[in-house]
């Protein structure tokens, strides 16, 4: 199934690759409530209220999905989760001599997502790059902590593609990839019964119709299992958690004026718009740096 956000709150289910009916009353969601808790615990409660959307599916009024604007699907998770260096190639473009194995994560702020069918808003750090990374995001479905590895599919909800935006510099990382519309994630869930396998699952972005990066999650350094994992050792995850996994080489820098896609088979497709914007200054950029970055065979 394909669970996604749109106009203001509303949640639907995607049927065919042109409509989506809005299950929202029938989730009893409000859809107006602050702060929007509703898809996460839709999420927590999805295997209680699934037989009952499955049966309403037919009966409900499809809505084209042309005429929506898709939302992230999850605005008010209890954390994003992010790996760093998790694809050789991307470790060697970046000259990191670590992994995602012996790093652990970082997070990124919840008020960082953003989706499908809202723009990157590229902060007024012009003496910087602001570059893409195209990402498999993980969605926690039930309640983990301190989780044996052979059981993580229990805890995964489903999947969506994901853009860790990131300032390149040399300051604190989580500073660099914080800024509001930094973390698009979309176009929307697709549940992991759908999705089947994700170790093996092919992914692509392009800038403006050009390829910039191509790989395949079977190439994780610190695989999906281990992902989960690690994380629930150390914290408590939630329904509606969201794990960045990391993004392979060919990373680079945006404008204002691209228009960036992202693909993951059986997962979704979307194209995000950049814009400039005016805010985000800081003295933390006032020094320029242009990342070394060594180009991938
Ligand atoms: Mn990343």
């Amino acid at each position: 199934m394909k669970i996604a956000r749109f106009n203001e709150g509303r949640v639907g289910v995607v049927v065919d690759d042109q409509h989506l009916v809005d299950i929202s009353d029938l989730a009893g969601m409000d859809t107006h409530q602050w702060p929007p808790v509703g898809p996460t615990s839709l999420i927590a409660r999805f295997a209680e209220l699934r037989p009952r959307i499955e049966q309403a599916l037919g009966d409900l009024p499809r809505i084209a999905l042309a005429s929506v604007k898709l939302q992230t699907p999850v605005p008010w998770p209890n954390k994003v989760i992010a790996y760093p260096v998790n694809y050789h190639d991307h470790g060697r473009e970046m000259q990191a001599n670590y992994r995602a194995t012996h790093q652990g994560f970082f997070l990124k702020p919840n008020s960082s997502l953003s989706g499908a069918g809202e723009p990157v808003v590229l902060p007024n750090v012009p003496t910087r790059e602001v570059h893409h990374e195209s990402e498999l995001a993980i969605v926690i479905g039930k309640e983990a902590r301190g989780i044996r590895r052979e059981d993580w599919k229990d805890y995964v909800f489903g999947y969506a593609c994901l853009l860790d935006m990131v300032v390149r510099g040399r300051e604190e990382r989580v500073f660099r990839k914080a800024y509001d519309s930094f973390c698009p994630v979309g176009p929307w869930i697709t549940t992991a019964d759908e999705v089947g396998d994700p170790t093996n699952l092919e992914m692509e972005l392009w800038v403006n119709g050009e390829s910039k990066q191509h790989a395949n999650t079977r190439d994780l350094v610190l695989d999906i299992p281990g992902m989960v994992e690690m994380a629930a050792a150390v914290m408590t995850l939630y329904p509606g958690d969201i794990i960045a996994t990391g993004t392979p080489a060919g990373v680079g820098p945006v404008r204002a004026g691209d228009k960036v896609r992202i693909r993951i088979e059986r997962v979704g497709e979307m194209t995000v718009d950049v814009v400039q914007g005016t805010q985000g200054a800081t003295a933390v950029f006032e020094t320029p740096y242009t990342p070394d970055i060594v180009k991938q065979k």
